[in-house]
């Protein structure tokens, strides 16, 4: 298939780039690493009076340290970048882990760190780790910056808070608090697959040992990320035993109202659901303990 006929502008700043967005609106779209944007304009599911290629903007490229421990990643910074960066790493173990699971290799290297936020795909894993890790969005159009949470970013099926006047530019990552551990798994027929269900958890330990914090949150559960604040609840000033995160898997389930497709039964989606629960919670408390 080939796409419509659409005009194509390739913007090497930023404030070029978003005076195309303010004059276009709606009708312009921006193609970052073109992963998800191309296929679909192929198939004719998108179809842009305007493609607005952010890739000669070399300034949105970057993994930065902050003083406070935290991250600062730009948004046209290549999934594979992520993936092997060392300062990642250290201070986001939870976003290393989960990197290998998007796609191939040869998508990581072209698909973008913030196009796959603004995509906001349900089946994603980033959306759910930036939740999970109560990232920051900054969005900038010509009309000033805005910092959005990750918790009100994802609005739905493919429907974020950017305005069409938006654009995504980088991403803040708090620093993780003492006595933290995090993991994620999911769950595909095959690897590279978009997963079938898959869970982030991050847990904060107090000093006697009993749970300070707690997240848990799902992709391909819902139609966007999906947190669950029952099992968080249930583990909240208690000592993690297996017994307790099993309660927590358990009272996780009254959070979720996963839908059926062509990939895994609603039913499949559940068991998916707390299996993945025990697995993660217990991977974090077990991270967090050394
Ligand atoms: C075969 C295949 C398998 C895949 N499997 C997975 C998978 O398992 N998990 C997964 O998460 N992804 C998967 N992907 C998608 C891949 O990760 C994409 O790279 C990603 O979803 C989109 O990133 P991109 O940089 O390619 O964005 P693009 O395709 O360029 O853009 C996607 C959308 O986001 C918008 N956009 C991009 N950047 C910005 C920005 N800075 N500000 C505002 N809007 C922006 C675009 O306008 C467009 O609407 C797969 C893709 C393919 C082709």
């Amino acid at each position: 298939m080939k796409p419509a006929a659409f005009d194509y502008h390739a913007p090497t700043t930023l404030d070029e780039a978003l005076a195309l967005l303010a004059a276009y609106g709606d009708e312009a779209k921006i193609l970052a690493g073109g992963q998800s944007l191309i296929p679909a304009m192929n198939f004719r599911l998108a179809q842009p009076a305007i493609l607005v290629d952010i890739n000669p903007v070399t300034t949105l490229v970057g993994i930065h340290a902050e003083g406070d421990g935290g991250l600062r990643i730009g948004t046209m910074t290549r999934q594979r970048t992520v993936e092997h960066s060392d300062l990642v790493a250290a201070r986001a173990p939870l976003l290393a882990e989960t990197m290998p699971h998007i796609a191939h290799p040869q998508i990581r290297n072209r698909g973008t760190f913030g196009g796959s936020l603004a995509h906001a795909d349900p089946a994603s894993e980033l959306p759910a780790v930036a939740v999970a890790l109560g990232m920051t969005l900054r969005a900038q159009s010509t009309r000033g910056e805005r910092d959005i949470d990750a918790t009100d970013f994802f609005q739905g099926l493919f429907a974020t808070a950017l305005e069409p006047d938006e654009m995504l530019i980088e991403v803040l990552i708090p620093a993780l608090p003492a006595r933290t551990g995090t993991a994620f798994a999911e769950v595909a027929r095959r690897h590279g697959d978009y997963a079938m269900a898959g869970a982030a958890a991050v847990v904060t330990l107090a000093e006697d040992g009993t749970i300070a914090a707690c997240k848990l949150v799902y992709l391909s559960i819902g139609d966007a990320p999906v947190e669950s604040h029952s099992a968080a609840s249930a583990l909240l000033g208690v000592i993690p035993t297996d017994e307790a995160i099993r309660a927590a898997a358990e009272a996780m389930e009254q959070d979720i109202d996963p839908l059926g497709d062509i990939h895994a039964t609603a039913a499949y989606r559940r068991h998916l659901a707390k299996v993945l629960a025990r697995r993660t919670l217990a991977s974090a408390v077990a991270r967090a303990r050394n």
